[in-house]
């Protein structure tokens, strides 16, 4: 079990299944007293109390009120703790999915002694009871607000197969016979109680360097497909960055006119392009005005370039290039992001895409597209995954880093693991690189939860609804 200090005393009780008619509704309880409240608010039609019902077996009954009168027949399951979700005493009822019906049998159940449940509690609780490491519960949060298919396929390999966790473990596991080794070797010298070498101990951090470092390198894949890769489509006013942001989206989100100067916000919206999750900002022309309304525009969209990560540059390749696009290609020409160039407007007469292609070079990713008629989009799909999908991550079945929690922890257990190295190769003393390896271990189960600040579980849980 995991060696967590968030108490939970209490049963809980909540709605599982989403507000409004339905075939049906499910409801849970978990918690030491969770039996004796389904007892109060369930009667099996055989007669016997509930409590004395078969595990994990349904049981069909009437469910009434502590005083005892019907609300709704229904059926109830039974999981003891701990082969339950969260670890604990678990009952799931389920009745009608009447709204009226829904909320008379939670309130039953809140008179008969359980509290509300918070959003996410009950995965909390399966966190707090070992049932789940945080990885798992930050993959099951992604598979339940998963919108592509290869959200799907991420979330589920990280959650069913435990992929990156298990690969977390060996890591760590492995770090921890280094350290008990080196310790023995500090604590009693004179005895010999280490059975490693030092070379042996230099191999096994080499070797969970190359580990952490491979496991580094999946998440800019895991990242663009989990998180999303914020975006912006930038170029001068009237270049058709509307138009654009709307093809994408496959609808009409943005106002287009062909008055210079009318995205005056910045639009945002997720979307795939291809396997990548693509945060698509549609920022305001970025231009000079003295309109004040438009100069917010402008400092918002100025703000969400800065924080892209990927640019989509358009330039109106109907028309000659101007300075306002010498401008843009100068300052993408800086800039440390990804851009990709579109040559945008390609259904009308090109008179600048030769120009365009010569001053990028050879190896530039530009693409032709034309909103009007929505050719060249198969182009930027296969350009945008080039830039993120690394083909030979197996996302289903490998070890993928997915959040930037989890890149941020293991960048840490790296930067500890070659500071042990260093000192080891320095012939400094073992205590010094002893010290960097329990640092690392701290990073590494950071990762899945083991030593986390309750801040940072706190925000992960906050995103799951009432009942998860
Ligand atoms: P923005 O100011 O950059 O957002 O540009 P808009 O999306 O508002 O488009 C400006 C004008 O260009 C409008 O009249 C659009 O209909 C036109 N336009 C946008 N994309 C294309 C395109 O791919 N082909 C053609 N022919 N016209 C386009």
């Amino acid at each position: 079990m995991r060696n967590c200090n968030h108490a939970v005393p209490d049963t809980v009780a909540a709605v599982s299944t989403p507000f409004g008619k339905g075939g049906v509704a499910l409801l849970r309880i978990s918690g030491t007293e969770a039996v004796a409240i389904a007892d109060r608010v369930f009667r099996p039609a055989g007669g016997r109390p509930f409590s004395a019902s078969t595990d994990r077996t349904a049981v069909y009954g009437q469910i009434v009120t502590p005083d005892g009168d019907v609300i709704d027949d229904g059926v109830a399951v039974l999981f003891r703790a701990p082969r339950s979700f969260t670890g604990e005493d678990t009952v799931e009822l389920t009745c009608h999915g009447g709204i009226l019906i829904t909320q008379c049998v939670l309130t039953a159940l809140l008179e008969a002694g359980a509290r509300q449940a918070e959003p996410g509690e009950f995965t909390r609780r399966a966190f707090v009871h070992g049932r789940m490491g945080l990885s798992e519960t930050e993959a099951l949060g992604n598979l339940l607000d998963a919108k592509s298919h290869e959200q799907l396929t991420l979330a589920r390999g990280a959650l069913h197969r435990g992929g990156l966790s298990a690969e977390v473990e060996a890591v760590y596991a492995r770090l921890m016979d280094a350290l008990a080794n080196m310790e023995a070797g500090m604590d009693f010298p004179e005895e010999d109680l280490t059975d490693l070498t030092p070379s042996e101990i230099r191999h096994i951090v080499t070797e969970a360097q190359t580990r952490v470092g491979r496991l580094l390198d999946t998440y800019r894949t895991g990242h663009a497909i989990a998180e999303g890769i914020p975006t912006v489509i930038c170029g001068k006013p009237n270049v058709g960055k509307s138009s654009f942001y709307n093809r994408l989206l496959g609808r009409e989100a943005a106002i287009v006119t062909d008055v210079a100067g009318t995205t005056r916000d910045v639009l945002s919206e997720s979307i795939t392009v291809g396997r990548v999750t693509v945060r698509l900002f549609d920022t305001a022309g970025l231009h000079d005005t003295d309109d004040r309304v438009e100069q917010i525009g402008v400092a918002r969209a100025k703000q969400a370039l800065a924080e892209a990560e990927l640019i989509l540059a358009l330039f109106d390749v109907s028309r000659p290039l101007d300075t306002e696009d010498e401008s843009l290609l100068d300052e993408l020409a800086q800039t440390r992001k990804a851009v990709v160039y579109v040559c945008h407007k390609a259904d009308l007469a090109d008179v600048s895409s030769k120009e365009l292609t010569a001053r990028l070079g050879e190896n530039a990713p530009v693409v032709r597209i034309s909103s009007a008629d929505g050719s060249g989009l198969d182009e930027l799909v296969a350009t945008v995954e080039s830039l993120y999908i690394n083909e030979t991550i197996h996302t289903d079945s490998d070890a993928v880093v997915f959040s930037a929690r989890q890149n941020q922890a293991l960048g840490r257990a790296a930067e500890h693991i070659e500071a042990a190295l260093t000192h080891l190769s320095d012939g400094w003393t073992y205590d010094l690189c002893a010290e960097d390896i329990r640092c690392a271990m701290e990073a590494l189960a950071e990762l899945d939860g083991r030593s986390a600040r309750e801040d940072v579980i706190g925000e992960i849980f906050s995103r799951f609804c009432v009942g998860k």
